[in-house]
């Protein structure tokens, strides 16, 4: 058993006994990993009752490796990130990325995770308005799907392999992981080339400045989160995301 310190992010919160939580935590350090905050519920918790999902502060706690559940010792609190409470589509699509890092993370470290959530976290709570915020969350989530090993293929044929150029109008194959070309696939909706264009630099965790066809953003991450990572698990905040989009 060794006592360990590193920066963590809080995905998920739910509570173990009357006194105590579980924490599903995304560290720096080590990866994806729950603790149990024990008297983290009682009026005077010696964490200070900010142990909500969109924390980051340094975790504290006794690893056992083998284990499933490592025991809290400390918190020091880095953000709250409380502001991504106070909106319903900010919560929803903060959500979603913490989902995301909770569908496919492992526990093996992968610090540019954890600088990409925190980064994306901060950019919707930072937002000023709901499309600026909304723009946050897609870009966050391709970077995130891309860092966990589910990048789209957007550049080349998923099924012949050919080249598309920029400007080509091609199909998106949500199961295969990226865009077919129209021989490939001759039935079904077009991606815009500048719509495919915007994925492939989300993917690397640039922030368009506007979109053309939010809509489509939006359809295209929903098929390709339901194809690649949902599998028989619905994301429990996806609808919640596309229900509070903002008007286009
Ligand atoms: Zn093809």
């Amino acid at each position: 058993m060794a006592l360990v310190s590193t920066g963590a992010l809080v995905l998920q919160t739910f509570p173990y006994s009357e006194t105590s939580k579980v924490l599903r935590l995304y560290t720096r350090e080590y990866g994806l990993r729950s603790v149990i905050a024990k008297g983290a519920l009682r009026p005077k918790s010696r964490f200070g009752g900010l142990l909500e999902p969109f924390t980051e502060g340094t975790a504290t706690f006794y690893m056992r490796e083998g284990r499933d559940l490592h025991t809290l010792s400390g918190w020091d609190l880095v953000r709250a990130r409380q502001a991504l409470g106070r909106s319903l589509s900010a919560f929803a699509g903060a959500s979603l990325l913490g989902e995301v890092v909770l569908r496919a993370a492992t526990e093996e470290a992968h610090p540019d995770i954890y600088a990409a959530l925190a980064h994306a976290w901060d950019g919707i709570a930072a937002a000023p308005t709901a499309t600026q915020a909304e723009r946050a969350v897609l870009s966050g989530a391709w970077k995130l799907v891309s860092l966990l090993g589910f990048e789209p293929q957007t550049d080349a044929c998923v099924v012949c392999g050919r080249p598309v150029a920029p400007d080509e109008p091609v199909r998106f194959d949500s199961m295969a992981g990226g865009v077919a070309c129209t021989r490939c696939r001759p039935v079904g909706r077009v991606l815009d080339p500048a719509t495919r264009a915007d994925v492939a630099r989300m993917s690397r965790g640039y922030v368009p400045p506007s979109l053309a066809r939010p809509g489509a953003h939006r359809a295209l991450l929903r098929a390709f989160l339901e194809a690649q990572l949902a599998h028989d698990r619905p994301f429990r905040s996806l609808e919640l995301f596309l229900e509070h989009a903002p008007e286009d």
